[in-house]
């Protein structure tokens, strides 16, 4: 490729919107053959919004939203901010939580009025306590995740207290996204760390057959070199610190635009707009560019 033509195609990517790491970006995304798409902010909005609290017996639901508003307040994960904005908008005091740590992937932790609370993935916290989950919440997050939400369990000094279901949805443009990735010869894969239900509910909204659900940070890194070395060319899209180190063993990191620091570092590409056909737009453009030139 002479240097004049990858300039253009830079330059045509900029107004298209695609931030280039390098002209050489473009040869990259001419070879791949799959792509593999985040969920939570790639497909989806990643705005979500609380549709369910369950509350153990002698709690009420206002209070569990609180403590679990209070824990989550220093995080930005999208089911943080639902939480948080549930608990607000119910005039809820979501201050005052201590020594904060949030595992990427899995939940958060936080000491709230003098309470240790952990608010996330039923699996990880039962590792993390040794607890045992009451039929009762496991009754009320099996039935949000059969309705396609994500389904988060409320503890605190060693018992669970209950569970918040999340909604999300999916962006306006993901499903002809996806057509036009199909319809470029690319194999579309969702990769997520959310249930194997919510994750079901977008791919067949969206037309995406393989689906990887429950996968951790570093299962997602796992998955991209899983599918490198049966001979694929891979691109992953992502938004989330959780997509990182997928982001950057890809042979084509897409960040979006709209998600953290964290994507866009490890990226060859931003979307700067966050919409998946933009993605589209950038293969059809590495493809004409260098295609012209061969
Ligand atoms: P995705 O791969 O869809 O972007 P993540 O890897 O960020 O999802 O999160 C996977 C799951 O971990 C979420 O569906 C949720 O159950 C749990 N989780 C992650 N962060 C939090 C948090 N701050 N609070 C509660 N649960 C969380
Ligand atoms: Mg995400």
């Amino acid at each position: 490729a002479t240097p004049t033509a990858l300039l253009v195609g830079t330059g045509r990517g900029s107004q298209l919107g695609i931030l280039l790491r390098g002209p050489q970006v473009l040869e990259q995304t001419r070879r791949i053959d799959t792509i593999v798409l985040d969920k939570t902010g790639t497909v989806t909005t990643g705005t979500m919004a609380v549709a369910g609290v369950f509350a153990e017996e002698g709690l009420t639901e206002g209070e569990l939203l609180r403590v679990a508003g209070a824990a989550e307040a220093g995080s930005e994960h999208p089911v943080a901010r639902a939480i948080v904005a549930a608990a607000t908008v119910s005039g809820l005091d979501v201050s005052g939580a201590e020594g904060f740590q949030s595992d990427a992937g899995v939940g958060v932790r936080a000491m709230v009025d003098g309470r240790a609370v952990l608010v996330g993935k039923a699996d990880w916290m039962l590792r993390q306590w040794a607890l045992a989950l009451p039929e009762t919440t496991r009754t009320a997050v099996a039935a949000a995740e059969s309705e396609g939400r994500t389904a988060v369990v409320v503890a605190w000094d060693g018992e669970v207290r209950g569970s918040i279901a999340v909604s999300d949805t999916v962006k306006p443009s993901s499903a002809d996204a996806v057509q036009r990735f199909i319809a470029l010869g690319l194999t579309p894969v969702l990769l997520t760390g959310d249930n194997p239900g919510a994750a079901r509910s977008v791919a067949t909204a969206v037309g995406i057959s393989e689906v990887r659900a429950g996968i951790s940070p570093a299962g997602k890194l796992e998955a991209i070199r899983e599918l490198q070395a049966d001979g694929h060319v891979v691109a992953m899209v992502g938004d989330g610190v959780n997509d990182a180190a997928a982001l950057a063993a890809a042979d084509l990191g897409i960040a979006m635009g709209t998600g953290t620091d964290a994507a866009i570092a490890a990226s060859d590409i931003t979307v700067m707009s966050g919409d998946l056909i933009v993605v589209g737009d950038a293969v059809r453009l590495a493809r004409s560019t260098l295609g012209t030139i061969k």
